[in-house]
C-alpha cells in the first residue's frame, strides 16, 4: 500500500511527496514528516500530511521521496532584471545601447533556465532596460510551456519623469538608442502612463523615485577615447528625486484601482520616505536611506527589498552601510524580501543575496521567509492570482529540496537537488530534466 490516505491512488492525476523536514514560511520555523498531496493537473497542493505511521524504505512512482532533503517552498527573486547579465561581462549602457534584441532575447531563455535550476519558481522582474514590452511576452512562453523558467511577474517598462532614466548620449539627437523608461509627469501623466503599462501587459509598476539623472552635465568617459571632464566639480552626478508627492500618489492610486502592486527605486531618505507615504508596496535598494526613510517603511508597512547582491556588484564600498541598514529595518520589524536586482550578477546566483541578508544579522528562519512568502507579498499577494511562496492546501506545488540544513550549513541553498514548479518536476537528484 503506497497511500497514505486510502483511495488516492483512484484519481490518476494526483500523487505525494514525502519529506522529513520541511521549512514552513508562515511558522518561520522547520517541521517534520510532512507529506504533500498533488494534483499535477492544477499543480495545486490538495492536503498537507502530517505522517504518524513510518513510510516504507522504498517509494513506488508516482510518488516522490524527498526525506533526507531540506524541503522550502520554491523560491521567489523579488528583484531581477532577465535580459541583463553580470555587468562585470558587459556593462549596462552597452548591454542596452549595443547588444541585439535577439540576443539579449536568447540570453534570457537561458538566465531563466538556470534559475529554475537554482530553485527559484517565481521572478518579479523589474524593468525590461531597453527591450521594451518584451517580458510580457517572454512570460507568456515560459507560462504556455514553450520553456523552462520561473513564473514571471514583469513591469514592462519603468515610470520615470521626463528626462529622468535614459541611455546617456553625448551625439543628443543624431543616434537613436532603445528607450529605457515610459517617461511621464504631472500627476495626469504618471496616471496616463500606468495605464499604458497596465495595457501592454504589466503585473506590477515600477517607478524610479530618484536617480542620477545630471550624468550629461559633466558626462563620464563613453566610448574608447573619449577625453576625461578636467575638473568635475565634488556633486558631479548627485541622486536626486524624480516626481513630486502629487505625481508618486497618483501612480499608487491608479495602480491600486487596477489590483496592481507598485515597486518604487529609491536610494535616498527623502525618495524613500516619498514613495513609502505613497503607499508603494515595495521599496527597492534604500542604499542612502536614514532614519527617516526606516519610519516612512514602518508607518507604511513597507517591504523593504534591498538588493545586497547588487550593491555588493557594482558598490562594494556601499555594501556594509546597506547590511546594517536592513539589519535596522529588520530589528524595527519592516518586512524584508530578497532581490538581488539580478541581472547586474549572474543568474542562477541569486541565492547570494539570502547569504548577504544572512550576514547582515537576520536569522536564518527570517531570511527564507523573506525569499518565499514575502517575495509572494511582494507580487501583490492574492492580487496576483496565485499562492505560492507558503503551505496550504489550493497553493501552488512550487516545491524545491535542498542537501543540508541551512541551520548549520547555509551553503545547503545552493545544493539544490529537487525542484517542482506548477506540480511538475524540472530537477531531480541534481539533475536537470528536459522539457
Ligand atoms: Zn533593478
Amino acid at each position: 500500500m503506497r497511500n497514505i490516505r486510502p483511495g488516492l491512488s483512484e484519481g490518476a492525476e494526483m500523487f505525494q511527496i514525502h519529506t522529513s523536514s520541511v521549512f514552513d514560511p508562515k511558522k518561520k520555523a522547520f517541521r517534520k514528516d510532512l507529506s504533500f498531496v498533488v494534483n499535477s493537473k492544477t499543480g495545486l497542493i490538495m492536503d498537507i500530511v502530517s505522517r504518524l505511521e513510518p513510510l516504507p524504505e522504498k517509494i513506488s512512482p508516482p510518488d516522490i521521496d524527498l526525506r533526507g532533503l531540506t524541503v522550502l517552498p520554491g523560491l521567489v527573486d523579488a528583484h531581477t532584471h532577465i535580459f541583463l547579465h553580470a555587468y562585470t561581462e558587459t556593462p549596462s549602457l552597452n548591454q542596452m545601447r549595443d547588444e541585439s534584441f535577439v540576443e539579449r532575447i536568447v540570453r534570457a531563455t537561458n538566465h531563466v533556465r538556470k534559475a529554475l535550476m537554482a530553485g527559484y519558481t517565481t521572478y518579479r522582474d523589474l524593468g525590461t532596460e531597453g527591450m521594451e514590452d518584451a517580458d510580457a511576452s517572454f512570460r507568456d512562453t515560459i507560462n504556455r510551456g514553450i520553456i523552462p523558467g520561473p513564473r514571471l511577474f514583469v513591469a514592462t517598462q519603468i515610470l520615470a519623469s521626463s528626462g529622468g532614466y535614459e541611455i546617456r548620449q553625448e551625439n543628443t539627437g543624431k543616434t537613436v538608442v532603445p528607450l529605457i523608461s515610459d517617461a511621464a509627469d504631472g500627476p495626469v501623466g504618471v496616471r496616463a502612463a500606468v495605464r499604458r503599462r497596465l495595457g501592454a501587459g504589466a503585473d506590477v509598476i515600477k517607478i524610479y523615485a530618484d536617480y542620477r539623472r545630471r550624468q550629461l552635465r559633466f558626462p563620464m568617459q563613453a566610448w574608447p577615447g573619449a577625453l576625461p571632464i578636467q575638473f568635475p566639480p565634488t556633486n558631479r552626478n548627485p541622486n536626486i528625486l524624480q516626481f513630486t508627492q502629487d505625481e508618486i500618489n497618483a501612480t499608487v492610486s491608479e495602480a491600486k484601482a487596477a489590483q496592481c502592486p507598485v515597486a518604487a527605486h529609491a536610494g535616498s531618505d527623502a525618495a524613500v520616505i516619498m514613495a513609502a507615504n505613497a503607499g508603494v508596496l515595495t521599496i527597492e535598494h534604500g542604499n542612502e536611506a536614514d532614519h527617516g526613510g526606516l519610519a516612512a517603511m514602518k508607518a507604511n508597512k513597507v517591504i523593504f527589498v534591498p538588493t545586497l547582491a547588487a550593491i555588493e556588484a557594482i558598490f562594494r564600498d556601499g555594501l556594509p552601510k546597506c547590511m546594517q541598514l536592513t539589519k535596522r529595518a529588520y530589528q524595527m520589524g519592516i518586512k524584508l524580501a530578497t532581490g538581488g536586482d539580478t541581472g547586474a550578477f549572474s543568474h542562477g546566483e541569486n541565492v547570494r543575496e539570502l547569504e548577504l541578508m544572512l550576514e547582515s544579522g537576520v536569522p536564518v528562519e527570517e531570511v527564507l521567509t523573506a525569499a518565499t512568502l514575502h517575495g509572494w507579498e511582494s507580487c501583490g499577494g492574492d492580487w496576483c492570482g496565485r499562492r505560492f511562496g507558503f503551505w496550504e492546501k489550493g497553493a501552488t506545488a512550487d516545491i524545491i529540496g535542498i542537501k543540508g540544513d541551512p541551520r548549520d550549513d547555509f551553503q545547503a541553498l545552493r545544493r539544490v537537488s529537487f525542484v517542482m514548479k506548477d506540480g511538475k518536476v524540472y530537477k531531480r537528484d541534481g539533475t536537470a530534466i528536459e522539457v
